[in-house]
């Protein structure tokens, strides 16, 4: 038997990129061999094994055909006959289908260095198009190796193109499709996954209520940039370079869907876009089957995004009543989650990047103040129940209006 570096490990190690996980592929061998020297078989459909020591994923070198609809249409054949080029040819893009030996003897039958140093993603054979979710592959890549000056091929996205109008992306599952958006999301420049997704068609398949946003004004006294779509690629830019976590960048990305439902006759104000974008934001929740943290984020960040960007002149009892939908008692956190997304939506805009954002501060001033009213005291007085919990509001609110009083 045979063993290979593939994939990722070659790729980075090629571009001077530390490698974390090394896949490898296997030629020459049985399943009954891998086991016979101590692999552990993975997963029911793939020859993969987990190597005894290191954990890292050895699989056998196969081909594949496509049999149906979706990634689960697949038929695997592994057998010692199988190539390593049989192997290679059925891999996404030329850069992720070159292989190396234990003398680091680099094996690239599709010219994966060639498209390297010309910083293209090129898909490897028309057999791309069998699975839908090297669209998204792509984009992620796009996305993570824009600052490399990486970009898609032109032919490669219009295949991406055709994959996207053909209906099979919609037979990926919600949680095929999320590890691969959640991933993308975590990049330098996340915003460059939409913008390639946007470019083959797929933005409108996937996310329709985020493509909708390109084309849409608003008032350029707040946003020089105007179109809704750059200004949520902004935000979403902003969100990697302030280096949040997935769940701000999740609702960053959605935090203006209300804009699209804005009647023309409107433009470019969008009353209520808050409120009406709720369901919206549901809606592309529940499609990716997104975890809780980032859905509640994305929700209540919806809501309240306009009211972080007024916070200086919201009355103490909004003031309340915003602490109150965060749950700021026992979520402080995701408090703090809010009042960053609401800093990059206002940097998120054009020349206005270094902007100063004194309403973070205000904020968790404020929620520090709500906080720290005791309950004991109040305990010892005597309340209790319903009567309790407005004794605490009374004692929020009092303490929200010194806040506002001494700022
Ligand atoms: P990463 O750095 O994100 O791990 P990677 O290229 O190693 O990047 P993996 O998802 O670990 O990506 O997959 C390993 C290799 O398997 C890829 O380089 C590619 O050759 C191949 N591969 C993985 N998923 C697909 C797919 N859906 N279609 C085609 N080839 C794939
Ligand atoms: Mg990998």
């Amino acid at each position: 038997m045979r063993i290979y570096k593939v994939g990722g490990a070659v790729r980075d190690r090629l571009l001077g990129i530390p490698v974390t996980d090394i896949d490898w592929v296997v030629v020459g061998a049985t399943t009954e061999e891998m086991l016979a020297k101590g692999f552990r078989p993975v997963g029911a459909d793939f020859p993969v094994f987990l190597h005894p020591k290191s954990g890292e994923e050895y699989a056998l070198a196969r081909t594949e055909r496509k049999s149906g609809r979706g990634y689960g249409g697949f038929t695997f054949h592994a057998s010692p006959e199988v190539t390593l080029e049989e192997d290679l040819i059925r891999r996404d893009l030329t850069i992720n289908a070159m292989a190396e030996d234990d003398q680091q003897n680099l094996i690239d039958p599709y010219h994966g260095q060639r498209d390297l140093e010309a910083r293209l993603l090129r898909h490897v054979s028309p057999a791309f198009a069998e699975d839908p979710l090297r669209v998204l592959r792509v984009a992620r890549f796009a996305a993570r190796y824009a600052a490399l000056g990486f970009t898609v091929a032109p032919e490669t996205l219009e295949l991406m193109r055709q994959l996207s109008e053909s209906g099979e992306l919609e037979a990926l599952t919600p949680e095929r499709s999320w590890k691969e958006i959640s991933r993308a999301l975590m990049e330098d420049q996340p915003q460059v996954f939409i913008e390639v997704l946007r470019a083959c068609g797929a933005l409108k398949v996937l996310m329709p209520e985020v493509d909708a946003l390109f084309g849409v004004p608003q008032p350029p006294a707040h946003h020089p940039e105007i179109d809704t779509g750059a200004h949520t690629l902004s935000v979403l830019e902003q969100a990697a370079l302030h280096k949040q976590p997935l769940t701000v960048r999740w609702a960053c990305l959605l935090h203006d869907l209300g804009k699209g439902l804005t009647p023309e006759e409107e433009w470019p104000r969008h009353i209520a876009h808050e409120f009406k974008g709720l369901k919206l934001i549901k809606a592309v929740n529940e499609r990716f089957k997104a975890p809780r943290d980032c859905q509640e984020l994305a929700m209540l960040v919806g809501e309240y995004h306009t009211h972080g960007h007024r916070a200086l002149e919201l009355k103490p009892s909004t003031l309340l009543e915003l602490l109150q939908s965060f749950d700021v008692y026992r979520r402080p956190q995701r408090f703090e989650e809010f009042i960053a997304a609401c800093e990059m939506d206002a940097r998120g805009r054009e020349g206005l990047e270094e902007r100063s954002y004194p309403q973070a501060d205000y904020l968790r001033g404020a929620s520090t103040a709500a906080r720290t009213v005791a309950v004991q005291p109040l305990l010892e007085k005597g309340f209790k129940g319903p009567e309790l919990g407005e004794a605490i509001k009374r004692e929020r609110l009092k303490a929200l209006k010194a806040y506002k009083e001494q700022v």
